[in-house]
């Protein structure tokens, strides 16, 4: 599988940091997991494109997780000259039908050329050859965690999460935990993870490598982020940058 970090922030404007949205290459399929605002752009600046997107996948429904969803169907609908003729996929959490057809279905046409299949998954499916799990996080309501295998390989991307034993047992063994590190240990809040709790899932989950992400601005400096982690985990700890790709 491929990884490229398309947006390593939040809900906070930051120059450096766009909000939500992964792209993930494998099982013979493009995908994009989570879509805030600004992910068409950012596909563009890694070099992909967003006609060959054959799924996104969403952890949850806050604005910062979907708010680039609109302008990405609209893009695939709209492009002068261009006509998809192949389906795209959008799954998400319970709701997910629900919320398309509120926020996104209400503002842009239905596309003339391609239809828009949306699931909500349960535990398990699969998409071509990559295996797709899901299970609730501490966040919200209906947020979820992913974790996509391949050939024996793993990556599990956390969506916004607290600490919680299921998210320890789901992420077991995992080449890569790509986590929500909203804040460093001295601005926890609930609902979202501090860089000690990220090291101390990573430790008990065995993983081999943890991305940490979902950076909200803070007055400490970044390096305290991979300092606190690193504290309690002994695998390889990543502070998340936009563009970042790993090969898993
Ligand atoms: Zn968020
Ligand atoms: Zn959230």
């Amino acid at each position: 599988m491929k990884l490229i970090v398309l947006g390593s922030g939040t809900c906070v404007p930051s120059l450096k940091r766009n909000a939500p949205g992964y792209y993930l290459e494998g099982g013979g399929k493009r995908l994009i997991v989570d879509c805030g605002s600004g992910t068409l752009l950012q596909l563009l600046k890694a070099g992909k494109s967003y006609k060959d997107i054959d799924a996104l996948f969403i952890t949850h429904t806050h604005p910062d997780h979907v708010s680039g969803l609109v302008p990405f169907i609209h893009a695939l609908a709209a492009t002068p000259g261009y006509e998809r003729t192949r389906d795209i996929s959008i799954i998400g959490p319970d709701g997910i039908k629900q919320f398309y057809e509120r926020c996104v279905s209400s503002v842009i046409r239905k596309p003339r050329s391609f239809s828009i299949n949306l699931s909500e998954i349960d535990e398990k499916m699969d998409i071509g050859n990559l295996n797709v799990f899901a299970v609730k996080t501490v966040h919200s309501d209906n947020s979820i965690a992913f974790r996509f295998e391949e050939e024996g390989k793993s990556v599990v991307m956390t969506g916004d999460c607290d600490f919680d034993e299921e998210l320890i047992k789901f992420s077991l063994g995992a080449d890569l935990l790509v986590i929500d590190c909203s804040y460093p240990d001295k601005l926890k809040v609930p609902g979202h993870l501090d860089s000690t709790e990220c090291g101390l899932i990573a430790e008990r989950a065995g993983v081999k490598k943890i991305l940490l992400s979902h950076i909200y601005p803070s007055p400490y400096p970044d390096h305290i982020r991979l300092t606190e982690c690193r504290a309690v985990f002994g695998g390889d700890v990543l502070l998340a940058e936009d563009l970042m790709e790993f090969a898993i």
